[in-house]
């Protein structure tokens, strides 16, 4: 990827190269049409692919343009909400399928990263959610005891436990939740979408689609340069709907969303003292605070230091120079720190902070709103709606209700706030 340093940073240096890939050119008729080349889109495709299934993906820009090429990587089990809140919210029939699909969801991604060879640094190690102060200790520990009850494989660490794997003394405590690990996002996306072509999937990249018509059997889902006529469709552009392209349904995904920026800094590689010190179990962190801060290191030993806000305008100086004060007060052992890479995207939050499945019409279907919380989930529901596509399953057999698209109430000015409000807090350095 050219040019999208600040989009996709360190991991645009990094991640093996994309397979190649053109834009569409002509008409195609295929079994399945699916629009948006992230971990939800390659996903499908590559297990429609892998089923026999021929399905043709579209994307407006390059595998892994959103929020799947630019997120922290922490391969999380679960969503913000509690577990407990999650069946309060879904009822027993959803809300249990979907806490046991989230939860087993970690293993799917690094099962498929072993199983076809994906170089995407791995590391199903598990994640430290770290707690702030007594409040935050309060949370976790709820948390603890509600996924204790599911007899998920989590534990409770008290400061110093938690201190020793994070190499920091800043926490009261942490949930390790061995279920989780990182990975590199744009390398596993990109390994995902190269196995879904092996498989026999056709991946179209500058190819935004522009419009959908009923034809009554079928679908034509268009773009500038030719159009895929199928019976089904699937939708998986989320949060990067871009309303540029217009298309009412996928730019009606975004309007039910608020955009939450996220930024990370990336450092130099660590020296082997500093890497014995911090992290020394690879593990992915993040914590308790409302603009949270969320850490973990790559494979050269950079560590990534992540937390609420764009890095546009005045923000770009604002959130390194609090990095680097955050960073000092974490960890006093790194000394001075230079960022080599910054990069940011927007993670689209719903109301309630749960995914959503649409149908837009006959046979096409979409699952967005992952609010933060993708990598895991997107894999397991682009293999769902595969599934449904292809007939192995109904579409009551998935582990979310079918719901009316809503548009998010304020959505531009909550966004602007979140984007000045985390400028606010960085730059006065509190701790919310
Ligand atoms: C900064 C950041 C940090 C995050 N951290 C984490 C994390 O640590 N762990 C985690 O699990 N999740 C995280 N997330 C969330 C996660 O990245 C997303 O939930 C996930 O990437 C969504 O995947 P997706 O495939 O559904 O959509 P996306 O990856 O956003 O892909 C949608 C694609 O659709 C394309 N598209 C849009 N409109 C059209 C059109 N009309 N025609 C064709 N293509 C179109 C876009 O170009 C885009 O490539 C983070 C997100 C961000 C932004």
């Amino acid at each position: 990827m050219v040019g999208y340093s600040l989009s996709h940073g360190l991991w645009g240096a990094s991640a093996p190269p994309a397979p190649p890939t053109a834009s569409l050119s002509s008409d195609i008729i295929a079994d399945v049409a699916i629009v948006g080349g992230g971990f939800t889109g390659c996903s499908a495709a590559y297990h429609l692919a892998s089923a026999g299934v021929f399905a043709v993906l579209l994307e407006a820009r390059d595998i892994g343009f959103g929020g799947s090429g630019r997120n922290v990587g922490l391969v999380n089990a679960g969503l913000w909400v509690m577990p407990d809140d999650l069946l309060a919210c879904l009822g027993d029939r959803y809300g249990g399928r979907l806490l046991t699909q989230l939860g087993d969801a970690p293993r799917l991604v690094f099962d498929l990263v072993e199983r076809l060879g994906i170089d995407c640094e791995a590391t199903p190690r598990g994640t430290l959610h770290c707690a702030v102060g007594t409040r935050g200790l309060a949370e976790i520990s709820e948390r603890a005891r509600q996924w204790k009850a599911r007899a998920a494989d989590v534990e409770l660490l008290n400061a110093a436990g938690a201190g020793r794997l994070i190499g920091s003394r800043a926490y009261t405590g942490a949930l390790l939740d061995r279920r989780a690990g990182t990975i590199q996002p744009l390398a596993y996306v990109r390994g995902l979408a190269d196995h879904a072509m092996r498989a026999g999937a056709r991946v179209h990249t500058q190819s935004p689609v522009i419009d959908f018509s009923d034809m009554g059997a079928a679908w034509k889902v268009t773009t500038p340069g030719g159009s895929v006529i199928a019976p089904w469709v699937i939708l998986a552009t989320d949060a990067y709907s871009d309303p540029a392209y217009s298309d009412p349904a996928c730019a009606g995904l975004q309007r039910e969303q608020v955009m939450l920026p996220y930024f990370n800094l990336a450092t130099r590689p660590l020296s082997e003292g500093q890497l014995s010190e911090i992290l020394p179990g690879g593990h992915g962190a993040w914590d308790t605070k409302s603009i949270l801060s969320s850490f973990r290191l790559d494979a050269r030993g950079r560590l990534v230091f992540g937390s609420v806000g764009a890095l546009r305008r005045g923000g770009r100086r604002i959130h390194a120079d609090w990095g680097k004060r955050e960073l000092k007060r974490l960890f006093p052992g790194l000394g001075a720190v230079d960022f080599e890479h910054g990069w940011y995207g927007m993670i689209g939050m719903t109301d309630n902070a749960m995914p959503r499945l649409h149908r837009h019409g006959r046979n096409m279907v979409s699952i967005s709103g992952f609010n933060g919380r993708g990598i895991a989930p997107g894999t397991s529901f682009g293999r769902d709606l595969a599934r449904l596509a292809s007939g192995q399953l109904a579409i009551e057999d998935l582990s979310l209700p079918l719901t009316e698209r809503r548009d998010a109430r304020f959505r531009s000015a909550r966004s602007a706030f979140y984007e000045a409000g985390a400028q606010l807090a960085h730059l006065s350095g509190s701790r919310f």
